[in-house]
């Protein structure tokens, strides 16, 4: 990518009081250029312009870190794709323990290629990366079930907030954190979450709203707290939760 802007995002990162390593943005740079390389062959983002995947995707996939600690702690993200937000956070956080799950194998193959390159896996704070659907590793039937596992879960543009509760609350332990990146609707989409929240034993404690430079609209955060186990029966078998909503 060119430095210019590599600076560019440095500068816009710092302006929102995150600092970037000169390592860190190394990382950035060359996964930028694997996106790119790689979207030839694979579909995996519509964003290929340089500043517009340093905004739409890093700058976006950082924001928790201003929020919530999470060195030393696990994280699952769900319908990471090419990686969003989980490979960014862990750039920015190398002591998280990352869990990448896809459904689409061609994209966990991406991944495998960044976390080598990138050298994100470490020991003591491992990357693993898993193809599959969310519903089957939460699941209390599935025998290598990663249910009640997480410190944290994350998802973004994969489905709407009750169906993305219904994925990711039960693979949280008890206080646990679900980080929801949702545009800002006002709202709305939470609301309408209010059901699922309740049956899956889960509350919404915190709401951030932020804006990236240029883009359009607003984003918001929602922190969704494991109060007290997920009832067995969720999630529902892989499918049901997108054709019939909580
Ligand atoms: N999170 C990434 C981002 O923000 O750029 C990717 C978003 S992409 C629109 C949605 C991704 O979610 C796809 O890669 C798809 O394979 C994955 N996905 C959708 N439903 C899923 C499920 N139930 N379990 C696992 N992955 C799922």
């Amino acid at each position: 990518m060119q430095q210019d802007i590599i600076q560019e995002f440095i500068r816009e990162t710092e302006e929102m009081g995150i600092a970037v390593s000169g390592e860190q943005a190394a990382q950035f740079d060359r996964y930028a250029d694997m996106l790119v390389d790689w979207n030839e062959r694979v579909n995996l983002t519509r964003i290929t312009e340089p500043q517009a995947i340093c905004r739409g995707h890093f700058l976006d996939s950082i924001q928790p870190v201003r929020f919530t600690e999470l060195a030393g702690r696990s994280l699952i993200d769900i319908g990471t794709g090419a990686g969003f937000p989980g490979i960014p956070l862990k750039i920015m956080v190398p002591e998280l323990s990352l869990t990448l799950l896809d459904a689409l194998e061609k994209r966990c193959d991406f991944l495998r290629a960044v976390v080598s390159e990138l050298r994100l896996d470490r020991p003591d704070a491992p990357v693993k990366i898993l193809h599959g659907r969310a519903e089957d590793y939460a699941s209390a039937a599935t025998p290598d079930s990663l249910r009640g596992q997480f410190d944290h879960a994350t998802s973004r543009a994969v489905a709407k907030l009750n169906i993305l509760c219904e994925y990711a609350v039960p693979f949280l332990k008890t206080g646990g954190q679900f980080i929801a990146y949702k545009l800002d609707d006002g709202g709305e989409e939470l609301a309408q979450a209010a059901h699922a929240m309740e049956v899956l034993g889960a509350a919404c404690d915190r709401t951030e709203t932020y804006s990236l430079p240029d883009t359009e609209p607003e984003r918001a955060l929602y922190f969704i707290r494991a109060v007290s186990p997920t009832p067995g029966k969720y999630p529902r078998r892989a499918g049901v939760p997108g054709k019939k909503p909580l």
